[in-house]
């Protein structure tokens, strides 16, 4: 869009302020606000000074002034349907003083890759679709879902057991049971109204929503969102986000979207639909093959496989992350694709034709940065295409079921199981990433997960060791 059009558009829905936002190395949406009166064309053409020294990992002190670039090409500012007065959001990318992108920006970052692809040849475009699943908490009964991971390993029987506990700590009338969130009608489900407000204020904001509902486990839910290209999709993540969470906080709630709060229930996902195309043709699409899947998806596959436990580090990025990637809770555990199979680590969906072939990672988290963990895989599968790297599968049996000498016999790759795995794999094995993601980038990033998560997580002792 053009800034003169913009600023007419402003102009015309009377708004007073503009606040321009963007994201840090962890994923954290920051912002910061202008008078409308005091913006014209020129701090769209120069961008606007702030502080790069006051964001985690970002810039020493000595080097701290650096330039937000507003971006109105992707076109994803919008209306903010919380604040008193009339605000216009604004994405914008981090620069350098000399106008060049800031390595550290994760947007720019995502930027990087999707110039990246189209200078492959391979494609032009390269389509990412999130699903972004959370939990929503009484406020008052926060310290009694932590306090009850303690009880649960009191039970008589010497294993975890929610309905249990549920018994003598709760009423459970009308309430979803442990995984029977999937999905009774209300009253059991009892976010109907709050779900309907999210997906309301989302469409204000610019998302197209499709299916909304009660997710598997107590507390849970989802909303899908239309699918974009790589940093539209990465945007739409930032205001699903928000949205979320502010509608949950001004109905008296906490959402949170974090991998797996609650032990012993299904945890939360960020599924990541992706297929690359060329000249309007879909590039994943064959017909009459497992899954109607063409050579190139099935690579791709087989380099976010190849990779998977660097990219872990980047679409699985806090400790609890790994807590969720456990057998038995509709989240993979081991590397393999397969249709229709909610076990595997990539499914095929059900019913895909030329348009809607495509395939869903189902390891990523939402504690990943929206903006690196796609373009992580996004450099993962190019790599694949480039090395012909075959995935293990398809294979369409209960994957939960297979014992650990089996996955060992048939030769499958398991997803890392602790951060400080994924991060130790991410030092290895990053060259795939190089063409857009900087050594010092990666060095600033392991080292920061190493010091905000795994370090002081590795030196408390939980609930369960006491
Ligand atoms: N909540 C599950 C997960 O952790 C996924 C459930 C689903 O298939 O939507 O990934
Ligand atoms: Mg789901
Ligand atoms: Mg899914």
């Amino acid at each position: 869009m053009k800034i003169a059009e913009f600023l007419k558009e402003c102009r015309e829905s009377e708004i007073e302020f503009i606040d321009f936002r963007f994201t840090d190395i962890k994923g954290t949406w920051h912002h910061v606000t202008y008078d409308i009166d005091s913006i014209d064309e020129d701090t769209f053409k120069n961008g606007l000074p702030f502080d790069g020294s006051s964001i985690p990992a970002w810039q020493p002190i000595n080097e701290s002034d650096m330039i937000l670039m507003p971006d109105l090409e992707v076109g994803t500012h919008f209306i903010d349907p919380f604040t008193a007065d009339p605000t216009m959001v604004v994405f914008c990318d981090v620069l350098n003083t000399d106008y060049t992108p800031y390595e550290k920006c994760p947007r720019s970052i995502a930027k990087q890759a999707q110039k990246h692809l189209e200078e492959s040849g391979i494609a032009d475009t390269a389509f990412f679709g999130a699903e972004n699943e959370f939990f929503v908490f009484e406020n008052v009964k926060i310290r009694d879902q932590i306090n009850s991971q303690c009880y649960w390993v009191d039970t008589p029987e010497g294993e975890w057991n929610a309905d249990n506990i549920e018994d003598y700590e709760y009423n459970t009338g009308h309430r979803p049971g442990t995984k029977g969130g999937y999905f009774p009608v209300p009253p059991v489900d009892s976010m109907m109204d709050l779900r309907a407000e999210m997906v309301k204020v989302l469409k204000e904001v610019g998302l197209e929503t499709f299916v909304v509902h009660h997710e598997v486990a107590q507390g849970q839910g989802e909303i899908g969102v239309k699918f974009g290209t790589l940093v539209e999709a990465a945007d739409n993540v930032q205001k699903l986000k928000y949205v979320v969470k502010m509608v949950a906080h001004l109905n008296g709630k906490t959402a949170t979207f974090m991998p797996k709060p609650l032990y012993g229930d299904n945890g939360n996902g960020m599924h990541t639909h992706q297929s690359l195309w060329k000249d309007g043709k879909n590039l994943f699409y064959k017909k009459g093959e497992y899954g109607n899947l063409s050579d190139i998806a099935r690579w791709y596959i087989g380099g976010i496989f190849h990779h998977a436990h660097a990219v872990a580090a980047l679409t699985n990025a806090s400790t609890n992350s790994y807590k969720r990637l456990i057998p038995g809770f509709e989240a993979p555990s081991i590397l393999t694709f397969s249709s229709r199979n909610r076990s595997a680590s990539c499914r095929i969906p059900f019913g895909s034709g030329e348009k809607s072939t495509r395939i869903e990672m189902r390891f990523p988290d939402s504690s990943a940065n929206p903006y690196l963990a796609f373009a992580a895989m996004l450099m993962a599968g190019l790599d694949g295409i480039k090395n012909k790297y075959e995935p293990v599968g398809p294979m369409d049996i209960d994957l939960f079921e297979l014992t650990l000498d089996e996955i060992r016999e048939k030769g499958i790759k398991q997803l890392p199981h602790t951060l400080r795995e994924a991060l130790e794999a991410l030092i290895a094995d990053h060259e795939f990433l190089k063409p857009v993601f900087t050594e010092d980038f990666i060095q600033t990033y392991q080292h920061y997960k190493f010091e905000t998560q795994v370090w002081p997580d590795e030196a408390r002792p939980t609930a369960y060791e006491f």
